[in-house]
Protein backbone atom coordinates (compact mmCIF):
# COMPACT_ATOMS: atom_id res chain seq x y z
CA UNK A 1 0.00 0.00 0.00
CA UNK A 2 1.13 3.28 -0.92
CA UNK A 3 0.39 5.97 2.01
CA UNK A 4 0.61 9.73 1.87
CA UNK A 5 1.08 11.26 4.94
CA UNK A 6 0.67 14.58 5.89
CA UNK A 7 1.24 17.29 8.69
CA UNK A 8 0.25 20.58 9.90
CA UNK A 9 -1.76 21.46 6.82
CA UNK A 10 -3.00 24.55 8.68
CA UNK A 11 -5.86 25.62 6.87
CA UNK A 12 -3.47 26.79 3.82
CA UNK A 13 -6.11 24.76 0.75
CA UNK A 14 -3.43 25.63 -1.93
CA UNK A 15 -1.05 23.60 -0.57
CA UNK A 16 -2.67 21.22 0.44
CA UNK A 17 -4.48 20.82 -2.95
CA UNK A 18 -1.05 21.33 -4.59
CA UNK A 19 0.96 18.12 -2.46
CA UNK A 20 -2.62 15.73 -3.13
CA UNK A 21 -1.96 16.82 -6.93
CA UNK A 22 1.68 16.22 -7.02
CA UNK A 23 1.49 13.07 -4.56
CA UNK A 24 0.21 11.09 -7.55
CA UNK A 25 -1.44 7.66 -6.82
CA UNK A 26 -2.22 6.51 -3.23
CA UNK A 27 -4.19 3.87 -1.30
CA UNK A 28 -4.40 5.50 1.82
CA UNK A 29 -3.60 9.36 3.90
CA UNK A 30 -2.15 9.38 7.19
CA UNK A 31 -2.56 12.82 8.79
CA UNK A 32 -0.85 13.63 11.60
CA UNK A 33 -2.77 16.46 13.14
CA UNK A 34 -3.06 20.67 12.75
CA UNK A 35 -5.42 20.67 10.20
CA UNK A 36 -6.71 23.76 11.10
CA UNK A 37 -4.91 27.20 12.76
CA UNK A 38 -2.66 29.91 11.01
CA UNK A 39 -4.74 29.79 7.96
CA UNK A 40 -7.49 30.89 5.43
CA UNK A 41 -9.51 28.15 4.61
CA UNK A 42 -10.42 25.87 7.70
CA UNK A 43 -13.35 24.47 6.33
CA UNK A 44 -12.04 23.67 2.69
CA UNK A 45 -8.90 21.56 4.34
CA UNK A 46 -11.03 19.49 6.70
CA UNK A 47 -13.65 19.14 3.39
CA UNK A 48 -10.55 17.87 1.02
CA UNK A 49 -9.28 16.11 4.06
CA UNK A 50 -12.26 14.12 4.68
CA UNK A 51 -12.59 12.55 1.25
CA UNK A 52 -9.50 10.99 1.23
CA UNK A 53 -9.25 7.42 1.28
CA UNK A 54 -8.55 5.23 3.88
CA UNK A 55 -8.56 8.20 6.19
CA UNK A 56 -6.46 8.15 9.29
CA UNK A 57 -5.69 11.58 11.54
CA UNK A 58 -5.25 12.24 14.83
CA UNK A 59 -5.85 15.66 16.60
CA UNK A 60 -3.25 18.47 16.66
CA UNK A 61 -2.97 21.45 19.45
CA UNK A 62 -4.75 23.84 17.30
CA UNK A 63 -7.37 21.10 16.48
CA UNK A 64 -8.03 20.97 20.23
CA UNK A 65 -8.10 24.62 20.52
CA UNK A 66 -10.15 24.89 18.08
CA UNK A 67 -12.68 22.77 19.48
CA UNK A 68 -12.57 24.99 22.24
CA UNK A 69 -10.70 22.19 24.26
CA UNK A 70 -7.75 24.23 25.45
CA UNK A 71 -7.28 27.29 27.48
CA UNK A 72 -6.47 29.89 24.00
CA UNK A 73 -3.73 31.33 26.57
CA UNK A 74 -1.36 28.31 26.10
CA UNK A 75 -0.61 30.31 22.68
CA UNK A 76 0.99 33.07 21.38
CA UNK A 77 -1.07 36.48 20.70
CA UNK A 78 -1.01 35.76 16.72
CA UNK A 79 -1.98 32.24 16.88
CA UNK A 80 -4.14 33.23 18.83
CA UNK A 81 -6.36 35.21 17.06
CA UNK A 82 -6.41 32.95 14.08
CA UNK A 83 -7.69 30.47 16.67
CA UNK A 84 -10.37 33.09 17.59
CA UNK A 85 -11.10 33.74 13.75
CA UNK A 86 -11.42 30.09 13.24
CA UNK A 87 -13.97 29.12 16.37
CA UNK A 88 -16.08 31.92 14.41
CA UNK A 89 -15.86 30.49 10.51
CA UNK A 90 -15.59 26.83 11.97
CA UNK A 91 -18.88 25.05 9.99
CA UNK A 92 -20.54 22.76 12.22
CA UNK A 93 -19.88 19.68 9.66
CA UNK A 94 -15.92 20.32 10.11
CA UNK A 95 -16.20 20.66 13.72
CA UNK A 96 -17.55 17.17 14.04
CA UNK A 97 -15.26 16.17 11.40
CA UNK A 98 -12.66 17.29 14.15
CA UNK A 99 -14.23 16.25 17.53
CA UNK A 100 -14.54 12.39 15.88
CA UNK A 101 -10.20 12.69 16.02
CA UNK A 102 -8.41 10.57 18.51
CA UNK A 103 -5.16 11.59 20.07
CA UNK A 104 -3.46 8.58 18.51
CA UNK A 105 -4.38 5.90 16.39
CA UNK A 106 -2.43 3.06 14.32
CA UNK A 107 -1.13 3.41 10.76
CA UNK A 108 -1.00 -0.62 9.86
CA UNK A 109 0.64 -2.77 12.01
CA UNK A 110 3.40 -0.94 12.37
CA UNK A 111 3.34 2.47 12.75
CA UNK A 112 2.25 4.79 15.66
CA UNK A 113 0.59 8.07 14.86
CA UNK A 114 0.63 10.85 16.69
CA UNK A 115 0.91 15.00 16.61
CA UNK A 116 3.59 15.86 18.97
CA UNK A 117 4.98 12.65 20.38
CA UNK A 118 3.87 9.06 22.14
CA UNK A 119 4.53 10.06 25.24
CA UNK A 120 2.31 13.56 24.88
CA UNK A 121 0.63 13.52 21.92
CA UNK A 122 -0.87 16.68 21.36
CA UNK A 123 2.21 19.27 23.13
CA UNK A 124 5.26 17.59 23.23
CA UNK A 125 7.86 18.72 20.07
CA UNK A 126 10.14 15.86 18.96
CA UNK A 127 13.33 18.13 17.99
CA UNK A 128 16.34 16.34 19.16
CA UNK A 129 17.94 13.08 19.92
CA UNK A 130 17.60 13.43 23.04
CA UNK A 131 13.28 13.93 23.45
CA UNK A 132 13.58 10.85 20.45
CA UNK A 133 15.12 8.66 22.60
CA UNK A 134 12.94 9.26 25.50
CA UNK A 135 9.86 8.99 23.43
CA UNK A 136 11.19 5.03 22.14
CA UNK A 137 10.55 3.75 25.02
CA UNK A 138 6.69 5.23 24.88
CA UNK A 139 4.95 3.31 21.68
CA UNK A 140 5.14 -0.55 20.89
CA UNK A 141 5.64 -0.49 17.09
CA UNK A 142 8.38 -0.07 14.94
CA UNK A 143 7.80 3.20 13.81
CA UNK A 144 6.20 6.48 14.87
CA UNK A 145 5.07 9.07 12.80
CA UNK A 146 4.79 12.65 14.32
CA UNK A 147 4.58 16.22 13.29
CA UNK A 148 4.25 19.36 14.96
CA UNK A 149 7.78 20.47 14.91
CA UNK A 150 6.76 21.23 10.84
CA UNK A 151 10.52 20.07 9.94
CA UNK A 152 11.18 17.49 7.29
CA UNK A 153 13.22 14.96 10.02
CA UNK A 154 14.06 11.19 10.98
CA UNK A 155 15.55 9.65 14.05
CA UNK A 156 16.63 6.43 13.85
CA UNK A 157 17.48 4.19 16.74
CA UNK A 158 20.21 1.74 16.36
CA UNK A 159 18.81 -1.25 18.56
CA UNK A 160 22.41 -3.16 18.93
CA UNK A 161 24.39 0.09 20.22
CA UNK A 162 21.18 1.45 21.72
CA UNK A 163 21.67 4.87 19.87
CA UNK A 164 19.60 7.30 18.40
CA UNK A 165 20.66 9.71 15.27
CA UNK A 166 19.11 12.73 13.50
CA UNK A 167 18.90 12.57 9.67
CA UNK A 168 17.67 14.85 7.61
CA UNK A 169 16.12 12.78 4.49
CA UNK A 170 16.97 13.75 1.02
CA UNK A 171 13.77 15.27 -0.79
CA UNK A 172 12.67 12.49 -3.69
CA UNK A 173 15.05 9.38 -2.14
CA UNK A 174 13.29 6.79 -0.96
CA UNK A 175 14.71 5.78 2.84
CA UNK A 176 14.11 1.51 3.78
CA UNK A 177 13.96 1.58 7.17
CA UNK A 178 15.23 -0.75 9.46
CA UNK A 179 15.19 -0.89 13.14
CA UNK A 180 12.92 1.80 15.04
CA UNK A 181 12.28 4.99 13.63
CA UNK A 182 10.15 8.15 14.41
CA UNK A 183 9.40 9.94 11.32
CA UNK A 184 8.06 13.63 10.82
CA UNK A 185 6.72 14.24 6.63
CA UNK A 186 7.33 18.16 7.62
CA UNK A 187 4.55 20.46 7.09
CA UNK A 188 1.94 21.00 4.01
CA UNK A 189 0.82 24.76 5.30
CA UNK A 190 3.21 25.78 6.82
CA UNK A 191 6.97 24.74 7.02
CA UNK A 192 9.31 25.86 9.31
CA UNK A 193 12.81 24.30 7.82
CA UNK A 194 13.65 27.81 5.77
CA UNK A 195 12.43 25.64 2.35
CA UNK A 196 8.65 27.33 1.53
CA UNK A 197 7.86 24.44 -0.52
CA UNK A 198 5.00 22.29 0.99
CA UNK A 199 6.15 19.16 2.45
CA UNK A 200 5.02 15.50 2.73
CA UNK A 201 6.05 12.02 2.22
CA UNK A 202 5.05 8.91 0.66
CA UNK A 203 5.45 5.45 2.91
CA UNK A 204 5.51 2.39 1.29
CA UNK A 205 3.77 -0.48 3.69
CA UNK A 206 5.42 -3.52 1.59
CA UNK A 207 9.14 -1.60 0.99
CA UNK A 208 9.28 -0.14 4.47
CA UNK A 209 10.37 2.70 2.39
CA UNK A 210 10.31 6.55 3.02
CA UNK A 211 10.45 9.31 0.64
CA UNK A 212 10.28 12.77 1.93
CA UNK A 213 8.95 15.17 -1.15
CA UNK A 214 8.61 18.91 -1.45
CA UNK A 215 6.26 20.84 -3.72
CA UNK A 216 5.87 24.55 -4.75
CA UNK A 217 2.33 25.93 -4.75
CA UNK A 218 0.98 29.54 -5.19
CA UNK A 219 2.15 31.19 -1.88
CA UNK A 220 0.65 34.44 -3.34
CA UNK A 221 -2.68 33.11 -3.33
CA UNK A 222 -2.98 32.31 0.29
CA UNK A 223 -1.38 35.59 1.41
CA UNK A 224 -4.11 37.34 -0.53
CA UNK A 225 -6.57 35.63 1.70
CA UNK A 226 -5.32 35.48 4.93
CA UNK A 227 -5.14 39.50 4.38
CA UNK A 228 -8.88 39.20 3.05
CA UNK A 229 -9.20 37.08 6.28
CA UNK A 230 -7.47 40.30 8.41
CA UNK A 231 -5.43 37.55 10.18
CA UNK A 232 -1.95 38.51 11.62
CA UNK A 233 0.19 39.73 8.76
CA UNK A 234 3.11 37.49 9.97
CA UNK A 235 1.32 34.35 8.95
CA UNK A 236 1.48 35.85 5.40
CA UNK A 237 4.97 36.56 5.67
CA UNK A 238 6.39 33.60 7.13
CA UNK A 239 4.82 31.28 4.24
CA UNK A 240 7.28 32.96 1.60
CA UNK A 241 10.56 32.89 3.77
CA UNK A 242 9.61 28.92 5.57
CA UNK A 243 9.76 29.64 9.24
ZN1 LIG B 1 1.41 22.83 13.70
Amino acid sequence: MRVLVISDIHANYTAFETVIEDAGKFDAVWCLGDVVGYGPDPNACVELLSEQPNLACVLGNHDVAALGRMPLESFNGDARRSLLWQERVLSADSIEFLETLPQEAMGGEHVTLVHGSPRDPVWEYILNTLSARLNFDAFETDFCFVGHTHVQSMFHMDLERDRVSLDIPRVGLPVELSGRAILNPGSVGQPRDRDPRAAYAIFDTEALTWAPQRVEYDIPSVQARIREAKLPEKHALRLADGW
